[in-house]
């Protein structure tokens, strides 16, 4: 297979654009640079992963990604109420803003602030995207090997893999 194709342990750079059903825009990389990702470690939804997979530098897709292999179905659960006071005081929870809470387990569970009021904030499991089909128009830019390093973290470490980066 040829080194330009996207494969698994590749680090792939690409623009995108995702939109919902509605035809509105939720994220772009329009006007930054493209987004690096490493292909086959969960960096993006499986559903978009899965349709990348063989392309090669410079192909263009559109693709159509159901909840499922998007972010999920909506529970029914309703949000949960956290008092305020077990935020940090320098925190101001607003709505959309993501948290990791530990599990039962001592597993780590993204959450999202879906309200608040005076005393509360809830919370919810569901991911803001949960529930939607996920429309992404996609053009590959870049597609390399990934060091060692990329591969021990799971994660591409910028464009060419020699920027430092934040743990
Ligand atoms: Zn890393």
């Amino acid at each position: 297979m040829s080194t330009n194709t996207v494969a698994s342990d590749k680090v792939v750079l690409f623009h995108y654009t995702l939109t919902n059903d509605a035809g509105d825009v939720i994220d772009t990389s329009d006007g930054h640079d493209p987004m690096p990702y490493l292909h086959g470690h969960g960096n993006i939804v499986p559903g978009l992963e899965r349709q990348l997979t063989g392309l090669a530098v410079g192909a263009k897709l559109s693709a159509d990604v159901p909840p499922g292999e998007g972010y999920g179905e909506k529970s029914d659960r309703p949000p949960q109420p956290v008092p305020r006071d077990q935020f940090p005081p320098d925190v101001d929870p607003q709505p959309g803003m993501q948290f990791v809470v530990q599990g039962p387990e001592g597993e780590h569970m993204p959450v999202w602030i879906e309200n608040t009021d005076e005393q509360h904030v809830f919370i919810t499991f569901d991911h803001p995207l949960a529930g939607e089909t996920l429309h992404f128009a996609v053009e590959i830019t870049a597609v390399r090997d990934a060091t060692e390093e990329e591969l021990a973290h799971g994660h591409p470490h910028g464009p060419t893999g020699n920027e430092g980066h934040h743990h």
